[in-house]
Order: structure tokens, then C-alpha cells, then sequence
């Protein structure tokens, strides 16, 4: 009777990793049934967000996955491509049902969210707070249906959705084996919908017919003094 919700994150070293990854597991703790994927974009898995893990007490899967190098400085590639798709990787191979949501390590949850998208059927679409220029990335919904998507990133996407703004089923995931999450920046998520065999008349609006927003784009400011990059690890570590 609850479905379980997969999470799938991905991360990479950084100054402000732990410091981002500590709020997320935090947030993902209050949730029941909830399954973590963490992918690290790395050779090796580390152990800064190995410990962070086991602190969290949560069910989790952690693994590592790292660009090829010929896509490696390619500017037009999308960020945390190879590891989502290691994620997706695992969950074909080990989930036989429950919902899937992308949650990148940086953004902020409020934790409502999960309990509405446990229950999706197909695909589940909501506002994302703080995108871009509009300052919200939104379905439009008329009739308890999506018609069209508020976002000014429009470009030909089908589906003009942040990776927050959406979540599926994984009776989905499995009846379309081969997609994936496709390369090519800001068309990732669309390409992944697209794959899916989506179509607009499938989408389930969530947080009251999307008038209210339960997950934010937040951003991290980098790291301005070399200093910074102790915070990495939760003991100081001077031989970084
Ligand atoms: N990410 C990654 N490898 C990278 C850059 C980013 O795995 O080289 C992850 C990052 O940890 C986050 C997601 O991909 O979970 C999106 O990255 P970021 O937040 O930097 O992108 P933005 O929010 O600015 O689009
Ligand atoms: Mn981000």
C-alpha cells in the first residue's frame, strides 16, 4: 500500500559536497519508504558520502559511475549524464516497482513532495521554485490537465521540465528498457519523457494542481578560497 520512492542522486566532489549532500540525506530521513540511490561521479566511490550514508540510517544503493573520455570537456553535454544513467542502471536491474525522482544533491526539498509522488500512476509533473528567469518552472494546467509548461526555456522541448519537476513510475521505466537520459545539455529531461513514450494527456499534476512549490533549484555558491575545499571531508583533512 506504499509504494516505494527511489531516489536517484547524483554527486561529485566539491567544496560544498558534504555540506549539500548533509541537507538532502537530512530532508530524505523524515521520509518512510524511501530508497536512496546516490552515484557518485567518480572512479571510486568515496568515503565522505559512504559515512554520510550509513549516518543516514536509510535504505540506500551507492555507487560511482564517470564520464568516457570522449565526452569528457564536450560543452555541450549535460552535467551528472553517466551517473543518472548508472542509477537507472541499477533500479531496472533491482526495482520491480515504485516511483523514480531525480534529486540533485544541491536543490531543496520540502518533504510534502514525497508523499504526493509516491502515488503516481504514470508520470507525475509539478512547479520547481527559483529556475531561471521566470523565477518558477510550471505545468500549465487547465481542467486537472497539463496543456503546455511555463518555462523560458522552451526550445522545442516537449516536456519544458526542470529534472525536480517530475517523477515516474516504475512500471514505465521497465516497459521502455532502452531510455535513458539522452546527452545533450538542458535537453535531458526531455529526451528522457520523450523515450518514456510520454504524451502530455499522461501527466499527473501534483502540489494542488500546481499552484504551490515543493522543491526549489537552489545553487550552492562555489568555493572562492582554496581553503574551502577542507569542508569536504567531515574530519579536517589537510592532505587533499
Ligand atoms: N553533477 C555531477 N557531476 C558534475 C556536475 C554535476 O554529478 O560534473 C551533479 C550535481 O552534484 C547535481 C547535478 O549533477 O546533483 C546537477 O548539477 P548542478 O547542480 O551543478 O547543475 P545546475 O543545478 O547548476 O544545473
Ligand atoms: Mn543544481
Amino acid at each position: 500500500p506504499w509504494p516505494t520512492v527511489y531516489v536517484i542522486t547524483p554527486t561529485y566532489r566539491r567544496a560544498s559536497q558534504l555540506a549539500d549532500m548533509t541537507r538532502v540525506s537530512q530532508t530524505l530521513m523524515h521520509i518512510r519508504n524511501l530508497h536512496w540511490i546516490v552515484v557518485e561521479d567518480a572512479e571510486m566511490r568515496s568515503q565522505v558520502v559512504s559515512e554520510l550514508l550509513e549516518r543516514s540510517g536509510l535504505p540506500f544503493t551507492h555507487l560511482c559511475a564517470t564520464t568516457p573520455p570522449q565526452h569528457k570537456n564536450q560543452k555541450s553535454m549535460g552535467k551528472g549524464v553517466f551517473n543518472r544513467r548508472e542509477g537507472l542502471r541499477w533500479l531496472r536491474e533491482n526495482a520491480m516497482d515504485g516511483v523514480l525522482y531525480f534529486a540533485d544533491d544541491d536543490n531543496s526539498y520540502d518533504i510534502r513532495l514525497f508523499e504526493q509522488i509516491r502515488t503516481t500512476k504514470k508520470a507525475s509533473v509539478f512547479p520547481v521554485g527559483m529556475i531561471l528567469k521566470l523565477g518558477v518552472s510550471s505545468p500549465i494546467v487547465r481542467n486537472s490537465k497539463v496543456v503546455a509548461f511555463h518555462d523560458s526555456f522552451q526550445a522545442g522541448r516537449k516536456f519544458a521540465v526542470d529534472m525536480a519537476g517530475f517523477a515516474v513510475n516504475l512500471r514505465v521505466i521497465h516497459a521502455n528498457p532502452n531510455a535513458t537520459i539522452p546527452l545533450r545539455l538542458s535537453y535531458l529531461e526531455d529526451g528522457f519523457l520523450r523515450q518514456l513514450r510520454l504524451e502530455l494527456d499522461d501527466l499527473e499534476p501534483l502540489a494542488s494542481g500546481c499552484t504551490q512549490v515543493l522543491v526549489w533549484h537552489t545553487k550552492t555558491q562555489k568555493a572562492s578560497s582554496p581553503n574551502m575545499k577542507h569542508v569536504t571531508h567531515t574530519d579536517f583533512d589537510t592532505n587533499l
